[in-house]
């Protein structure tokens, strides 16, 4: 009990210390209509990662129309709009991110994308298969209830509308972690960060949320075994790879199944792909192995690491062979910072109604607002796009040709968005 109390204490008692504002929800309302048009303008119109020219002129467009200063061309296409309160303060950053991805969309709506693009050399159609245009549609509209509440509110809100969440393409640098490195959090003094992910699978009104570890790190890796080459019906002149990778990968399996503590975070080890030999008679000399590693505790992923270079290099030495292991640079935990989840989480309760609010599980995928939250306190929540009158296994999930989102869930999104900047800046969010 001593490590669930101040959980609970944290999380569940001071959901109902605030109120919503009426006056928020009258402005979402108002402008429901354009931001449903808006959004269905983007999700026919999608642009592949680092590619989002027009999206960030459509943006630039609105965000100069509300009389705001605008920061255009970071990272790439990247969009900045910076609304100065009335009155001296913080400094709280809005995330959308604005890419789609290289899917050819099925679903039935009179705003589905024809869109085509080139993509690693081949043409792929274009879709906004994760949702990305819902984000931008209702960020322009808390830009719009925002500008117009400018001189009430105290301190700054900073609106990034980010390009390539799902990835830059291949050589390429982009998504938050450009952001970042090119300013955006330091340029304004940003101190907070909150992003809003709509949930295909999640009704419409209901708020998901995961303090601390919400969505994994992700890391690939390469393991080479080298061995000795030899006629496949003489294994003793061989130093077989094939099989010392084999014991590998099983012995990787042991690391989170028998080495972790897993009961503080859950973690994952995939071998994805080996490759080696070339036929049935020779033992190869070489093989490589890629995999994945997921992980939502900063001490668990950095002992992962250590543990994967020990196992492989140590499984192997024992087979007489060398493996090679190479880590590679990934995305960061998306770590909802305690603190700041339980000083924001009750203004999102108060406006989505406390009944709509989830305390869920993380999540094993990975999200780059990651590099937002590894500078600041951050704090991103799910919020549903799914018909209510549907139930999660009969609608399609991210990613997928008909992935659909129900235009009744971005009122809300465009709410919290809004509140979260009017409480925390004007300190009710203590
Ligand atoms: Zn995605
Ligand atoms: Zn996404």
């Amino acid at each position: 009990m001593r490590l669930l109390l101040p959980f609970f204490a944290l999380f569940c008692f001071s959901l109902s210390a605030q109120t919503g504002h009426p006056e928020t929800a009258k402005a979402a309302a108002a402008i429901e209509g354009k931001v449903i048009e808006w959004r269905h303008h983007l999700h026919e119109n999608p642009e592949l990662s680092n590619r989002e020219f027009e999206t960030a002129k459509y943006v630039e467009k609105h965000l100069r129309g509300l009389g705001m200063e605008v920061r255009t061309g970071i990272a790439h296409t990247g969009v900045v709009g910076i609304l100065k309160g009335g009155k001296p303060g913080g400094v709280i950053a809005l995330r959308a991110d604005m890419d789609g991805l290289p899917v050819t969309e099925i679903a039935d709506v009179p705003f589905a994308s024809k869109a085509k693009a080139m993509y690693e050399g081949k043409e792929v159609g274009v879709m906004h298969a994760c949702g990305h245009d819902t984000h931008v549609a209702m960020l322009m509209g808390a830009a719009e209830v925002l500008s117009a509440r400018k001189k009430d509110i105290e301190g700054t809100v900073i609106f990034m509308f980010q390009p390539a969440e799902e990835g830059a393409p291949a050589g390429e640098e982009g998504g938050a972690k450009l952001m970042v490195k090119e300013g955006v959090l330091s340029d304004y003094g940003v101190e907070v960060a909150f992003g809003i992910h709509i949930n295909s699978q999640t009704p419409v009104g209901q708020v998901n949320y995961k303090p601390g570890g919400a969505m994994a790190s992700v890391n690939s890796f390469n393991i080479v075994v080298k061995g000795k080459q030899a006629h496949g019906a003489r294994p003793w002149a061989s130093v077989d790879p094939i099989v010392t990778s084999a014991q590998i990968i099983m012995g990787l399996q042991t690391i989170v199944s028998r080495q972790l503590d897993l009961t503080k975070e859950a973690a994952v080890i995939t071998i994805g792909k080996i490759d080696g030999g070339v036929r049935s008679n020779i033992i190869p000399d070489e093989v490589t192995m890629v995999g994945t590693i997921r992980s939502l505790d900063n001490d668990m992923r950095k002992e992962i690491f250590a543990r994967i270079k020990t196992t492989a290099t140590n499984i192997a030495a024992a087979a007489g062979a060398e493996a090679e292991v190479t880590i590679n640079e990934g995305y960061p935990i998306t770590f909802n910072d305690p603190e700041i989840t339980r000083r924001l989480m009750p203004i999102v309760a108060a406006t989505a109604g406390e009944d709509n609010i989830n305390l869920v599980r993380a999540i094993t995928g990975a999200e780059d607002f990651s590099f937002y939250a590894e500078k600041v306190p951050s704090l991103i929540v799910f919020l549903g796009g799914m018909d209510p009158a549907k139930n999660r296994d009969e609608v399609a999930g991210h990613h997928t040709p008909n992935f659909q989102i129900d235009d009744r869930g971005l009122k809300l999104g465009v709410e919290i968005y809004t509140n979260i900047a009017l409480d925390y800046l004007n300190g009710k969010a203590r």
